[in-house]
């Protein structure tokens, strides 16, 4: 149960619209009293919002900045640091400011002494779980900063699936860029295999049916290379430019200080490969268009069952 009274929701996009969601439901149901309100930069998908899940509405950030609860979830740390220098003079001493953004942990440290100054305290609460863990609620949140108990009881809401405390402000920004880091390899090393496997003359499902009973595994086998590559969907729901904006924060933000390892990291490769598809695919495809980017350089196009050669 949490005591705070009010919640203000801010960024209804593929996440913060599943997000929100149940954060009303849990007012809804009487688990909670706060009732929430939501603003989003195209007012009509806040609109929407409210008609679907009974939430508020709001009209201007000035409308929500006297909420107990503030939550964003934006595209990066830079949007957030926008809302808060627009928001600081009005916000209420007291409340507490959760980040949902999968940001970048420096800027989040400099975000939180921002928002200190006037009073209110930030956890950083980056979640996974994509679009569908949002819409049920089963996210992971990984939280940073010293009010992880204090926010606890409203992320549990929405992370029903793991909620980890990471550490002082900004450690779950880290976490989180080096988990999306894992996500982009295991998909692109996945998808090579499957080209080379489908070169040789090995059809890419029976080569997941044998992989997927073994120890070369992973959730991108599992799930991700079946259901949104090899049956040509890329629907996953999570751009490809954010994705970048994840793998360039813990690439250039984390792996290029002094004590970590950068001899013979993979993960600059991968930022690479990265940046090359958002150029060719666009900064709103899907994530998983980065397969795409392999085919297209091996002339392959993978098939649920079969691959097809694009050039002779
Ligand atoms: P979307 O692009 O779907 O949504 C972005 C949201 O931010 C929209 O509400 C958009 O408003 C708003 N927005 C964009 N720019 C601004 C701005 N300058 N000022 C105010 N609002 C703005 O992104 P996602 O929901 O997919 O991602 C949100 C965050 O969650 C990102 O950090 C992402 O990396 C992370 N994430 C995404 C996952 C996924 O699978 N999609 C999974 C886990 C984390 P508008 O409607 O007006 O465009």
């Amino acid at each position: 149960m949490s005591n705070e009274k009010t919640v203000a929701f801010i960024g209804l996009g593929a996440m913060g619209w599943g997000i929100a969601a149940n954060l009303a439901a849990a007012a809804a149901r009487g688990d909670v009293a706060s009732p929430v309100t939501v603003w989003n930069r195209t007012s009509a998908k806040a609109e929407r919002h409210a008609a679907a899940f009974g939430t508020r509405c709001a009209r201007t950030l000035s409308d929500v900045s006297r909420a107990d609860v503030i939550i964003t979830c934006l595209p990066t740390s830079a949007e957030v640091a926008a809302i808060v220098a627009k928001m600081a003079p009005e916000l209420k001493a007291g409340s507490l400011w959760i980040d949902c953004t999968s940001g970048d942990p420096n800027t989040t440290r400099e975000t939180a002494r921002a928002l200190e100054r006037v009073g209110v305290t930030m956890v950083d609460s980056p979640v996974s779980g994509g679009p569908d863990g949002a819409k049920t609620g089963e996210l992971t949140a990984m939280v940073g900063g010293d009010a992880n108990r204090r926010a606890h009881p409203v992320i549990s809401r929405f992370a029903k699936k793991r909620i980890v405390h990471c550490g002082p402000i900004g450690s779950g920004h880290a976490v989180k860029a080096v988990n999306n880091c894992l996500n982009a390899t295991h998909l692109i090393v996945g998808g090579e295999a499957l080209i080379a496997l489908a070169k040789w003359g090995v059809q890419p499902e029976i080569a997941l049916n044998a992989i997927n009973a073994s120890s070369g595994r992973s959730l991108q086998t599992e799930v991700r290379l079946p259901e949104e590559v090899l049956s040509r969907k890329f629907d996953y729901g999570f751009k490809l430019g954010l994705m970048l904006k994840d793998v360039r924060v813990a690439v250039d933000g984390l792996l290029s200080a002094e004590e970590s390892c950068r001899e013979g990291s993979i993960l600059p490769l991968v930022k690479r490969l990265l940046e090359k598809s958002t150029d060719e695919q666009g900064y709103d495809a899907d994530y998983t268009r980065v397969v795409r980017t392999l085919e297209l350089s091996a002339g392959i196009e993978l098939h649920q069952g079969a691959a097809t050669t694009e050039h002779a």
